[in-house]
């Protein structure tokens, strides 16, 4: 059952119900089906796929998702969408709806699904980015991702060596995602229209990434040190986020095959592998 609302009946619902749009929550709701549609057209979903969608609100795809998967877990944070989730989805046997912050969701709900997940969400602006790494940290559970979220954050996740925006967040979904911008969705698709463009993103996990990380905590304390101080060279950066003297930072630089003059934006992504790898036999 199609749970899609126009923006008139998402309106009166919202009067019935004594509430209204929270920006705080990143309430942005989808009322253009079309769009909807041509969203859902990005991803194949068969009788045999397990669904999360973060942040369902009031079941722009809900409805439409849990008729063509074997089973759909819609996260919402708001008490109040929830109860109109669940009469809107009510009778539906293929929804469990989850009140509450998938920020705050622990692995061992991933673990328990014990199948790869595909993950849906027209995601709430204000936690796109923390979202983004939760589902990255969660990435042995899933393969496929669609995901709504600003412009802003897309590009840093496509940018490239050289590019304005390359930094960890770039770095980071090369290695272990392969990340495309589907398309730009129009304000006016959304109810109330938000103040940032936000893009259609698709998020694949490859069988094999460019860097298996084999110590996480280890990656983590290192890898988004390199990218502060954008502006400094990769040997001050090595030197103040590592504490190390300058014939150190040096030496490492030279076994990675790195130029010290260069800005972290600006290396090479087999090079910061490399850089990563000699960091974390040396200190
Ligand atoms: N999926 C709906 C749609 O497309 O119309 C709503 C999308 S709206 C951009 C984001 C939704 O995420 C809101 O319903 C909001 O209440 C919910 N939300 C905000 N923060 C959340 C969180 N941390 N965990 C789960 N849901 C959250």
């Amino acid at each position: 059952m199609d749970t899609f609302l126009t923006l008139n009946n998402l309106q009166l619902l919202f009067k019935q119900h004594r509430i209204q749009p929270k920006k705080t929550l990143g309430q942005n709701f989808l009322i253009d089906r079309n769009i909807r549609n041509k969203i859902l057209s990005f991803i194949e979903i068969t009788t045999d796929d397990i669904i999360i969608e973060i942040g369902a609100g009031t079941g722009a795809l809900t409805g439409l998702l849990s008729e063509k998967a074997a089973l759909v877990y819609a996260f919402e944070k708001d008490e109040k969408l929830v109860e109109i989730l669940q009469e809107q989805t009510s009778g539906l046997s293929t929804i469990n709806i989850i009140k509450g912050d998938f920020l705050e969701i622990d692995e061992g709900f991933f673990r328990t699904i014990g199948k790869k997940i595909k993950i849906i969400g027209n995601l709430p602006y204000y936690v796109a980015s923390p979202i983004l790494f939760k589902l990255l940290d969660m990435r042995y559970y899933w393969n496929t991702a669609l995901v709504m979220i600003p412009e802003d954050v897309a590009l840093k996740i496509v940018a490239k060596t050289g590019d304005k925006n390359f930094g960890f967040m770039g770095f980071v979904f090369s290695l272990l995602t392969q990340s495309t911008i589907c398309y730009k969705i129009k304000g006016s698709a959304f109810y109330p229209e938000p103040e940032i463009t936000s893009v259609l993103m698709k998020i694949s996990i490859p069988d094999k990434p460019l860097m298996e990380i084999k110590n996480q905590q280890l990656f983590w304390s290192i890898a988004p040190k390199l990218f502060v101080q954008r502006r400094k060279t990769i040997l001050n950066v090595m030197k103040n986020s590592f504490h190390i003297n300058r014939e150190t930072a040096i030496e490492i630089l030279q076994k990675a095959g790195i130029q010290p003059q260069l800005r972290s934006h600006q290396i090479e992504i087999p090079y910061l592998i490399e850089l990563i790898k000699q960091i974390s036999k040396q200190i």
